[in-house]
């Protein structure tokens, strides 16, 4: 265990407003648990609104503080290459705590925080960089331009399958541009941003900039995504609470940028190593234990090669390795929540009165060492339909569904018959035939011989119920900026007061 670990456990973690440690005014704190014990590890704050408004009061003043206002882009930037540094310093600390808390492995969790500092270098970039026009109006005593400011407080709520990752996105390129933030992480993993939000403050950054108010999604969520200060809400998580949070955000006329769920489709053509595409859909449904909003949890297989791959899944999902997440062998660890457990294991039997088959898995692991984790086999059920309810409903767990195509035309169909469009991968040598799967699948990623590749340069966000708005590449500075229009007239002349001056 390492240091900071062992400050968590057992802890009381405070949420951090104005860079200050503050405690929950109820004097109420939620109980965080250890997926592969069930057992409780830490305590965090149970937030409500009055610290919700505390924390927006202190970005709404850190906003128009000099310290951050008059900041220059440049010292801007250098601030969050700081943070950068400080993240890649931290990086193994705050893997394992991410690991505690959400049970995935720790060889996963080592690399998304490896990549972390990376991007905030990337969007630290950015900071000198966002810039207005000058726009010809045909009227030549006149200068007419654009300037691009920072929008304002910004909400982040995010989810527990990858908490650092997904507020990383959005949240360098906000600092970046100027923005000050307010971040309600899940319930389920609050230790994660309590601990950057030191280093936050350990970079430098003025007071308020960033606050952390932690708690349930039906109180503090709530009551940031109805809060008036708020210039836009940055949403990470399902479905069915985002539809919650537009309406709530759309009372206040606020913005929002959705990263919603997902089904998506997996396609395998004949024309390829079978072998390589059974490890592109392991790596699609399998990884993290199928938390990821990309899984590709409806796998389409051309029907001549169907049986064959079917038992090369079957085979591969029961040599998968269950175990701790710590362990440099471990395949898949355990699931995140005793709930997420129970919603795997119903959309299972689900599957199966609705006539798929078990080819693999199905079940939580007997062996003595997982039964008191949240630990469930990989299952693949194959002769899936659409229409199955397993097919429809994101399960968020290692399942997969596997039916057969015929051609094309079934196979877009198919792909496209579903509320959800995050992403698709397509595993074929046929580069037209790829082509038009790209084209014509409603994905806002689309993955060619290739799946859970991902990079923050890439504009990445989904279509549908999967939500709307970009994160990632030069897209994110139009998602987090205000582009204000301002016109001088320098012609020294006095215009008629009661003409409107089109031309
Ligand atoms: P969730 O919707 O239950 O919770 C997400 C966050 O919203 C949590 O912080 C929660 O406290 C908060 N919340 C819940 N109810 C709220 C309310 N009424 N008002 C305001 N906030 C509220 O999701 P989850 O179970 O934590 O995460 C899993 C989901 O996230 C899956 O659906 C997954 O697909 C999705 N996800 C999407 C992406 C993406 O980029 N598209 C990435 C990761 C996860």
């Amino acid at each position: 265990m390492t240091l900071t670990e062992r400050m968590i456990e057992g802890a009381r973690l405070n949420h951090f407003i104005n860079g200050k440690r503050t405690a929950p005014r109820s004097g109420q704190y939620l109980q965080s648990f250890d997926p592969t014990t069930g057992q409780p590890w830490y305590e965090a704050a149970d937030g409500d609104a009055a610290d919700v408004d505390a924390a927006v009061q202190a970005a709404q003043a850190a906003l128009v503080d000099p310290a951050w206002r008059r900041m220059t882009q440049s010292a801007r930037g250098k601030l969050v290459r700081r943070l950068a540094e400080l993240v890649a310093r931290d990086a193994d600390t705050l893997a394992r705590i991410e690991m505690r808390d959400n049970g995935k492995l720790l060889r996963e969790m080592q690399a998304q925080l490896g990549a972390m500092p990376d991007t905030y270098h990337y969007f630290a970039g950015m900071a000198d960089k966002l810039q207005g026009e000058t726009i010809p109006v045909n009227k030549l005593d006149m200068l007419n331009f654009t300037l691009r400011e920072p929008l304002g407080v910004i909400g982040m709520i995010t989810p527990w399958n990858s908490p650092l990752m997904l507020l990383t996105g959005t949240l360098a390129p906000c600092l970046a541009i100027g923005n000050t933030v307010v971040i309600k992480p899940s319930e389920h993993t609050s230790a994660s941003t309590l601990a950057l939000a030191e280093l936050i403050q350990e970079a430098g950054f003025p007071d308020g900039v960033v606050n952390v108010v932690t708690g349930h999604g039906k109180t503090a969520g709530e009551a940031l995504t109805r809060h008036p200060g708020i210039a836009k809400i940055v949403f990470t998580g399902s479905t069915a609470t985002g539809r919650r949070i537009a309406t709530n955000a759309a009372g206040n006329l606020v913005p929002c940028q959705m990263e919603l769920g997902g089904k998506s489709p997996h396609v395998v053509f004949d024309d390829v190593d079978l072998d390589r595409a059974v490890n592109g859909v392991v790596a699609g449904v399998f990884a993290a234990g199928g938390q990821t909003c990309i899984a590709g949890s409806r796998c389409f297989v051309e029907a001549r090669v169907y049986r064959d791959f079917i038992e090369r899944l079957a085979d591969r999902a029961k040599r998968v390795r269950i175990g701790h997440p710590a362990d440099e062998a471990t395949e898949l660890g355990p699931l995140a929540l005793a709930a997420q457990l129970e919603k795997v294991e119903t959309y299972v039997s689900y599957g199966v009165a609705d006539g798929a088959k078990i080819a693999a898995g199905g079940r939580r692991p007997q062996d003595e060492a997982l039964v008191r984790g949240w630990y469930f086999e990989p299952t693949v059920l194959v002769d899936a339909k659409n229409e199955m309810r397993f097919m429809r409903d994101e399960i968020f767990g290692p399942v997969v569904g596997v039916m057969p195509f015929r051609d094309e035309d079934e196979l877009i169909r198919l792909a496209n018959d579903t509320h959800y469009g995050l992403a698709a991968g397509i595993w074929t040598q046929n580069i037209d035939r790829a082509m038009r799967f790209a084209r014509n699948v409603d994905a806002g990623t689309v993955w060619i011989n290739t799946y859970r590749s991902a990079a923050y340069m890439s504009p990445s966000g989904g279509f549908k119920e999967s939500g709307y708005g970009k994160r990632g590449g030069f897209e994110v500075m139009r998602e987090f900026s205000r582009l204000k229009n301002v016109v001088i007239d320098h012609s020294g002349a006095t215009q008629d007061p009661f003409v409107i001056r089109l031309r």
